[in-house]
Protein backbone atom coordinates (compact mmCIF):
# COMPACT_ATOMS: atom_id res chain seq x y z
CA UNK A 1 0.00 0.00 0.00
CA UNK A 2 1.04 3.36 -0.94
CA UNK A 3 1.59 5.78 1.81
CA UNK A 4 -1.24 8.03 2.92
CA UNK A 5 -0.98 11.59 3.57
CA UNK A 6 -3.88 11.40 6.18
CA UNK A 7 -3.91 8.43 8.84
CA UNK A 8 -6.80 6.54 9.69
CA UNK A 9 -7.88 6.21 13.30
CA UNK A 10 -8.41 2.52 14.80
CA UNK A 11 -9.88 1.26 17.68
CA UNK A 12 -6.78 -1.83 17.69
CA UNK A 13 -3.80 -1.72 16.42
CA UNK A 14 -1.01 -4.08 16.03
CA UNK A 15 -2.66 -6.29 19.22
CA UNK A 16 -3.42 -4.03 20.91
CA UNK A 17 -6.14 -1.27 22.16
CA UNK A 18 -5.20 2.16 21.01
CA UNK A 19 -6.21 4.23 23.81
CA UNK A 20 -6.49 7.92 22.41
CA UNK A 21 -7.96 6.60 19.14
CA UNK A 22 -10.21 4.78 20.81
CA UNK A 23 -11.68 7.36 22.81
CA UNK A 24 -11.92 9.87 20.02
CA UNK A 25 -13.78 7.33 17.94
CA UNK A 26 -16.02 6.80 21.06
CA UNK A 27 -17.51 10.10 21.50
CA UNK A 28 -20.19 12.09 20.36
CA UNK A 29 -18.67 13.99 17.55
CA UNK A 30 -19.54 18.25 17.95
CA UNK A 31 -21.64 19.90 15.59
CA UNK A 32 -20.44 22.10 12.58
CA UNK A 33 -20.99 25.86 12.68
CA UNK A 34 -23.19 27.43 9.99
CA UNK A 35 -22.36 29.61 7.98
CA UNK A 36 -19.25 27.40 8.05
CA UNK A 37 -16.05 29.27 9.42
CA UNK A 38 -12.68 29.15 7.68
CA UNK A 39 -11.54 26.16 9.97
CA UNK A 40 -14.62 24.20 9.30
CA UNK A 41 -14.19 24.78 5.59
CA UNK A 42 -10.54 23.76 6.15
CA UNK A 43 -11.28 20.57 8.04
CA UNK A 44 -14.27 19.35 5.40
CA UNK A 45 -11.40 19.61 2.47
CA UNK A 46 -8.98 17.55 4.88
CA UNK A 47 -11.77 14.72 5.18
CA UNK A 48 -12.26 14.93 0.89
CA UNK A 49 -8.48 15.09 0.74
CA UNK A 50 -8.51 11.74 2.82
CA UNK A 51 -10.98 10.46 1.56
CA UNK A 52 -10.15 10.72 -1.86
CA UNK A 53 -6.47 9.29 -1.54
CA UNK A 54 -7.83 5.91 -0.56
CA UNK A 55 -9.19 3.36 -3.04
CA UNK A 56 -10.70 1.05 -0.14
CA UNK A 57 -12.84 3.72 1.13
CA UNK A 58 -17.17 3.35 0.52
CA UNK A 59 -17.00 6.64 3.13
CA UNK A 60 -15.41 8.51 5.36
CA UNK A 61 -16.29 10.43 8.58
CA UNK A 62 -13.73 13.18 10.25
CA UNK A 63 -13.65 11.29 13.22
CA UNK A 64 -11.68 8.47 11.40
CA UNK A 65 -9.05 10.73 10.78
CA UNK A 66 -9.12 12.40 14.02
CA UNK A 67 -11.37 15.29 13.44
CA UNK A 68 -14.19 15.16 16.05
CA UNK A 69 -17.11 16.66 14.29
CA UNK A 70 -20.11 16.15 12.42
CA UNK A 71 -18.74 15.92 8.74
CA UNK A 72 -19.09 12.25 6.48
CA UNK A 73 -18.05 12.41 2.66
CA UNK A 74 -19.18 8.73 0.55
CA UNK A 75 -19.75 7.35 -2.93
CA UNK A 76 -22.69 7.75 -4.25
CA UNK A 77 -21.88 5.49 -7.35
CA UNK A 78 -19.06 2.91 -8.86
CA UNK A 79 -19.13 1.09 -5.46
CA UNK A 80 -17.43 -1.79 -6.85
CA UNK A 81 -14.54 0.46 -8.18
CA UNK A 82 -10.87 0.46 -6.74
CA UNK A 83 -10.38 3.53 -8.16
CA UNK A 84 -11.42 7.03 -5.79
CA UNK A 85 -13.81 9.45 -7.10
CA UNK A 86 -12.17 12.20 -8.56
CA UNK A 87 -12.27 15.55 -6.95
CA UNK A 88 -14.74 17.18 -9.00
CA UNK A 89 -17.03 14.75 -9.90
CA UNK A 90 -20.28 13.72 -8.38
CA UNK A 91 -19.48 10.17 -7.50
CA UNK A 92 -19.07 11.47 -4.39
CA UNK A 93 -21.13 13.31 -1.39
CA UNK A 94 -19.95 15.24 1.50
CA UNK A 95 -22.79 15.98 4.99
CA UNK A 96 -22.34 18.45 7.46
CA UNK A 97 -24.24 18.10 10.50
CA UNK A 98 -26.38 15.36 9.08
CA UNK A 99 -29.44 13.59 10.48
CA UNK A 100 -31.50 11.22 9.70
CA UNK A 101 -35.39 11.95 9.51
CA UNK A 102 -37.24 8.80 8.53
CA UNK A 103 -36.34 5.15 8.31
CA UNK A 104 -38.19 3.12 5.26
CA UNK A 105 -37.91 0.13 3.81
CA UNK A 106 -37.08 -3.30 5.31
CA UNK A 107 -34.36 -4.23 7.60
CA UNK A 108 -31.40 -6.12 6.03
CA UNK A 109 -28.65 -7.71 7.21
CA UNK A 110 -25.10 -7.57 4.92
CA UNK A 111 -21.49 -8.12 6.26
CA UNK A 112 -19.63 -4.82 6.64
CA UNK A 113 -16.30 -3.70 7.41
CA UNK A 114 -14.54 -1.04 8.83
CA UNK A 115 -11.23 0.94 8.30
CA UNK A 116 -11.32 1.78 11.91
CA UNK A 117 -11.78 -1.42 12.70
CA UNK A 118 -9.25 -3.46 11.10
CA UNK A 119 -8.85 -7.23 10.24
CA UNK A 120 -12.75 -8.03 11.02
CA UNK A 121 -16.10 -7.65 9.50
CA UNK A 122 -19.32 -7.71 11.06
CA UNK A 123 -22.82 -8.55 10.06
CA UNK A 124 -24.63 -5.84 10.35
CA UNK A 125 -28.80 -5.14 9.78
CA UNK A 126 -30.15 -1.35 8.74
CA UNK A 127 -32.63 -0.17 6.92
CA UNK A 128 -32.78 -0.05 2.72
CA UNK A 129 -34.18 3.46 2.83
CA UNK A 130 -33.59 6.42 4.64
CA UNK A 131 -34.23 10.51 4.49
CA UNK A 132 -31.52 12.85 5.84
CA UNK A 133 -31.00 16.49 6.03
CA UNK A 134 -27.92 18.09 6.11
CA UNK A 135 -26.28 20.71 5.38
CA UNK A 136 -23.72 20.15 1.50
CA UNK A 137 -19.64 21.16 1.64
CA UNK A 138 -20.58 24.87 1.05
CA UNK A 139 -23.02 25.22 3.99
CA UNK A 140 -26.09 24.46 1.99
CA UNK A 141 -29.32 23.18 3.33
CA UNK A 142 -30.16 19.96 1.68
CA UNK A 143 -32.33 17.07 1.88
CA UNK A 144 -31.70 13.65 0.48
CA UNK A 145 -33.25 10.18 0.34
CA UNK A 146 -31.05 7.11 0.24
CA UNK A 147 -31.78 3.56 -1.26
CA UNK A 148 -29.55 0.17 -1.16
CA UNK A 149 -26.25 0.58 -0.91
CA UNK A 150 -25.74 3.75 -0.24
CA UNK A 151 -28.57 3.92 2.41
CA UNK A 152 -26.64 1.24 4.32
CA UNK A 153 -23.10 3.55 3.65
CA UNK A 154 -24.69 6.52 4.88
CA UNK A 155 -26.26 4.52 8.23
CA UNK A 156 -22.95 3.06 8.76
CA UNK A 157 -20.94 6.83 8.52
CA UNK A 158 -23.28 8.38 10.68
CA UNK A 159 -22.89 5.98 13.21
CA UNK A 160 -20.09 7.18 13.48
CA UNK A 161 -20.63 10.59 14.55
CA UNK A 162 -22.53 8.67 17.54
CA UNK A 163 -19.15 7.10 18.62
CA UNK A 164 -20.69 4.16 17.40
CA UNK A 165 -19.05 1.53 15.61
CA UNK A 166 -19.60 -1.93 13.56
CA UNK A 167 -18.22 -3.86 16.69
CA UNK A 168 -21.92 -2.46 18.49
CA UNK A 169 -24.27 -3.29 15.78
CA UNK A 170 -22.41 -6.65 15.01
CA UNK A 171 -24.99 -9.63 14.97
CA UNK A 172 -21.80 -11.67 13.94
CA UNK A 173 -18.20 -10.63 14.28
CA UNK A 174 -15.84 -12.70 11.68
CA UNK A 175 -12.20 -12.37 12.17
CA UNK A 176 -9.36 -13.87 11.19
CA UNK A 177 -7.98 -17.36 13.02
CA UNK A 178 -4.42 -16.51 14.00
CA UNK A 179 -5.65 -13.63 15.67
CA UNK A 180 -8.54 -15.90 17.99
CA UNK A 181 -7.39 -14.51 21.28
CA UNK A 182 -7.04 -11.16 20.44
CA UNK A 183 -10.45 -10.88 19.35
CA UNK A 184 -12.19 -13.01 22.25
CA UNK A 185 -10.67 -11.15 24.83
CA UNK A 186 -11.72 -8.03 23.47
CA UNK A 187 -15.19 -8.57 22.51
CA UNK A 188 -15.56 -11.46 25.81
CA UNK A 189 -16.41 -13.85 23.18
CA UNK A 190 -17.17 -17.35 25.25
CA UNK A 191 -16.73 -15.33 28.83
CA UNK A 192 -20.04 -15.62 29.25
CA UNK A 193 -20.33 -17.48 32.78
CA UNK A 194 -21.83 -21.30 32.15
CA UNK A 195 -24.92 -21.86 34.15
CA UNK A 196 -24.82 -24.44 36.62
CA UNK A 197 -27.74 -26.40 36.75
ZN1 LIG B 1 -16.53 2.90 9.52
Amino acid sequence: MTTLKHATWTLWRNNSVTEEESRLLRRVADEVPIPLTDEARRDVETLIDAFLERDDAAGLAAPQIGISKRIVVFKTKNFGSETPPSRDSNEYEVLINPRITQYRGAEEQQTEGCLSCPEISADVTRWTEVKVKAFDRTGRKINRRYTGFPARVVQHELDHLEGMLIVDRADTLYFPREKKQFFETMFQIGRRPTPTL
